[in-house]
């Protein structure tokens, strides 16, 4: 039987905030079994997976938390060449992937007409897959070109909701006001958007936390993004503790019971905090995996975060042995594009 809270929780969409307070903290008796009710309902056991391509790790942002920011002078800098990012999704067609997702620093060499050139690419090469970019803050008419050339979602954790929280995370020439702005305009444009935070960033407050899912309930993202903060050496955060596992779960589930239809992944992240993080996290109420599709070279020098976890069931090459962990788990990975569920009959 839910608790009188989780009856609340699913009813109104929001709590008082001390209700909040105690859900985050302490969590409630059956919170995981019923968002793992709440998706199956929705997904049934399956698993979408997305094809990561870590495609450049040049950055002019500074971002006092992660590993390739710009003034990190350890980090072996590179940019892969379309031809690399084209061989990349062919290997992951034939995986079976049908959702290849473009991650990288905001890096100056991608224009426009350089990425749009090569989404269009991608699209032609595989007009049944659909396209992520995570390339960070854009115009609106960058988002609208990229999205003529064929891109079909986006991804930009708004980090956090908090704007005196976002200040203390980035420089002073990054303005939370632009990234919430990016979000809105992806979202006016017709992309299937996806926001999001670190679970333990350094000065999180449960206030903040609070703050994120009232701006997620705001916006209605089609994807959400939670993952814990991991130290990363080289950065000013270096010396942080790392996010909480057990905190991140807790927020998959609430997540999952906010937005029953969300695609919601169990990030890198949360396996590279736990082995068993990342089933926990379907488990929780997850329904992505995102294995990483990129060129060695690139996934030894996108390290947002210490140990980073690039092998195993981490790459995309070994999917028959993470759809295995997945089915011991009580899930199925499918080869589907894997859209929100009722995005197609929203005529999108
Ligand atoms: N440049 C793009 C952007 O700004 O959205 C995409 C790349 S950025 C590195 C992707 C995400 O990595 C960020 O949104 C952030 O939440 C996450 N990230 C960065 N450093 C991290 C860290 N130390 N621990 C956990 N996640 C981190």
């Amino acid at each position: 039987m839910p608790s009188d809270l989780l009856l609340r929780l699913q009813r109104d969409r929001d709590l008082p905030d001390r209700d909040w307070t105690t859900l985050l903290r302490e969590g409630a008796p059956n919170l995981a079994a019923l968002a793992d009710q709440k998706r199956r309902a929705v997904y049934g056991n399956k698993v979408f997976i997305r094809g990561l391509i870590e495609f450049t790790n040049i950055c002019k942002n500074d971002c006092l938390y992660c590993g390739i920011r710009r003034s990190n002078g350890t980090v072996t800098r590179y940019r892969l060449e379309e031809g690399q990012i084209l061989s990349c999704c062919q290997k992951g067609y034939e995986l079976g992937f049908r959702t290849f997702v473009l991650q990288g620093g905001e890096d100056a060499f991608w224009t426009d007409e350089k990425l749009c050139a090569l989404v269009s690419r991608i699209k032609s090469a595989h007009p049944d897959c659909a396209v992520t970019l995570s390339v960070g803050e854009r115009s609106r008419e960058s988002y609208r070109a990229l999205q003529n050339a064929g891109a079909d979602r986006y991804l930009l954790r708004h980090e956090t909701a908090d704007n005196a929280h976002y200040r203390r995370l980035h420089p002073p020439a990054m303005d939370p006001k632009n990234r919430k702005r990016c979000l809105w305009d992806l979202k006016e444009l017709g992309y299937q958007v996806g926001a999001g935070m670190m679970v333990g960033a350094p000065f999180q407050t449960v206030e903040n936390l609070i703050a994120d899912l009232r701006f997620l309930r705001e916006l209605a993202p089609e994807m959400i993004g939670v993952g814990p903060f991991i130290h990363a050496p080289g950065t000013p955060l270096a010396s942080y503790p790392d996010g909480s596992v057990a905190l991140t779960l807790r927020l998959l589930s609430i997540l999952r019971l906010l937005f029953p239809r969300v695609l919601l992944p169990a990030t890198t992240a949360l396996g590279t905090l736990s082995p068993e993080g990342q089933m926990d996290g379907l488990r929780a109420g997850a329904n992505v995996l995102m294995p990483n599709l990129s060129p060695p070279l690139a996934k030894e020098n996108y390290m947002l975060y210490e140990n980073k976890r690039t092998e195993g069931t981490e790459e995309g090459k070994n999917l028959a042995l993470l759809k295995k962990k997945v089915a011991a788990a009580g899930y199925r990975i499918v080869t589907d594009i894997g859209n929100a569920a009722g995005w197609e009959e929203k005529g999108q």
